[in-house]
């Protein structure tokens, strides 16, 4: 018989958030929103389908992949309960209820599998969710607070801010765990190095000092650091952890090599001889339920059974056999999926804009399909963020090119610049999207020319 709903939620009203989680549903125009977190952003066929089921069910058919490689259901109707249920009955919910908002470690879609990493971060990262899921003072961490691990993967997405980022580094023929804090790989050199096996420690050593030290208001790793500099911060950590941090110039000078581009889209080759992953971008992040419900279908035919979720908002089947990635590339792009980054659509992300956002001033996915039609027709494929406002929902980090909605149907246009802060160089103002197109089209020209 299956457990009532309210022996499975929390006995204590979950704490107020304006963040979905699957506990809580938050109202937009267009109805209620879930947020799914899926452990490293993997999902089973069969919860997959419990997905679709729900979304078609409980509301209007629209799931969106997350720049977080999670799931969300939006346009929910009144049956909240019904809903949380199916999700439930399907295995995704956290092991404690009272966790569900702090679920959020993101890995390299490929763990495990990717034939560049430095160590398989699959063991690491279960301690690592283990313990945001059981450690019961961990449960006060804002639903924001994010952790990310990088094992040296070429498909990983470095560039999203995270209070505490882990990446692998060789030293001297040693893999050791560089962190960072309030900040990403792409932009920085760690403060410090760990052993591997130092690492899990370690980051329970970081979360309970940011807890211990952190006023209420002050919800994120940034902020602690206004106040505390890392240094002292990290002279705490060698006491708790009673281990000296390694900072010499070769970790607190290294770089981490930039990830490949594009490569969560088409064939990924795996470590794993005679097997390969196939991915395809999700168009402007939105799944229907027969796309979620194709996708799962190939994962079980021909993949392990299991989908990838990614932080570019695009889907993998993994653990695919070479001479069956043909059929699973031809079928995901049967199901809708976008296939070939040569696709001006696959290049463009959007956020819900103001056709379910009361704050977007502009129908964002709608002018991202019109700019998609025109980048197409010309030839060229430009990654391209449009954003209703500044908050900027769709992109975790600077997109190299910003639509920035200022009313209807009209965007100011800057370009990612390492000297200017925010979206970038402004380099237009008040366009419509045919402007936009001629603008980006002449520019992809000039940067490939001869
Ligand atoms: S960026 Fe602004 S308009 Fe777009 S979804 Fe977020 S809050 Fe809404």
């Amino acid at each position: 018989m299956t457990e009532p709903l309210s022996a499975r939620t929390p006995a204590t009203p979950l704490r107020p958030s304006a963040c979905p989680g699957l506990l809580r549903i938050v109202p937009a125009l267009d109805g209620g929103i879930c947020r799914i977190k899926l452990p490293g952003g993997v999902i089973t066929a069969a919860q997959a389908f419990a997905v679709a089921e729900a979304a078609e069910r409980f509301a209007g058919g629209v799931i969106e992949a997350t720049n977080r490689g999670n799931l969300q259901i939006r346009g929910i109707a009144a049956d909240h309960d019904g809903l949380i249920a199916t999700l439930l009955d399907a295995g995704l919910g956290p092991k404690n209820p009272a966790s569900d908002d702090v679920r959020n470690l993101m890995l390299s879609p490929a763990v495990g599998i990717d034939p560049l990493q430095l160590f398989d971060a699959r063991p690491l990262a279960a301690q690592m969710l283990h313990s945001l899921e059981t450690h019961p003072r961990f449960h006060e961490l804002s639903p924001k607070f994010a952790l990310s691990l990088d094992a040296g993967e070429g498909l990983a997405m470095l560039e999203h801010p995270h209070d505490l980022w882990l990446s692998a580094l060789n030293v001297n023929g040693e893999t050791l765990l560089g962190f960072g804090l309030a900040g990403c790989p792409a932009t920085e050199s760690p403060l410090a190095a760990v052993t591997l096996e130092e690492g899990h420690a370690l980051v329970v050593a970081v979360l309970e000092l940011f807890l211990e030290h952190a006023r209420p208001e002050q919800t994120r790793m940034r902020h602690l650091l206004q106040e505390m500099s890392a240094a002292r911060l990290l002279e705490r950590l060698a006491e708790r952890l009673q281990l000296p941090l390694r900072h010499d110039q070769k970790i607190t000078a290294w770089r981490r090599a930039p990830a490949l581009p594009n490569a969560h889209i088409g064939l990924y080759p795996q470590r794993q001889s005679g097997l390969i992953s196939v991915g395809g971008a999700v168009p402007l992040g939105r799944l229907s339920p027969s796309m979620l419900r194709s996708a799962a279908t190939l994962s079980v035919e021909l993949g392990d059974g299991s989908l990838a979720m990614t932080p570019w908002q695009s889907l993998m089947l993994r653990n695919v056999a070479h001479d069956q990635c043909a059929s699973a590339l031809e079928g995901l792009c049967g199901a809708g999926l976008l296939c070939d980054p040569g696709q001006a659509l696959s290049q463009l992300i959007a956020c819900t804009g103001s056709f379910g956002c009361g704050k977007g001033l502009s129908e964002t996915k709608a002018g991202a399909l019109q700019l998609a039609d025109y980048l197409q027709e010309q030839g060229v494929s430009p990654a391209v963020h449009l954003s209703g406002c500044s908050r900027s929902c769709a992109a975790a980090h600077v997109a190299p090119i910003t639509l920035l909605a200022v009313s209807a149907g009209r965007y100011d246009l800057y370009f990612r610049h390492a000297d200017q802060p925010g979206f970038g160089e402004l380099r237009g103002r008040d366009l419509t999207i045919e402007a936009v197109g001629a603008l980006l089209t002449a520019d992809s020209r000039s940067n490939t020319d001869d």
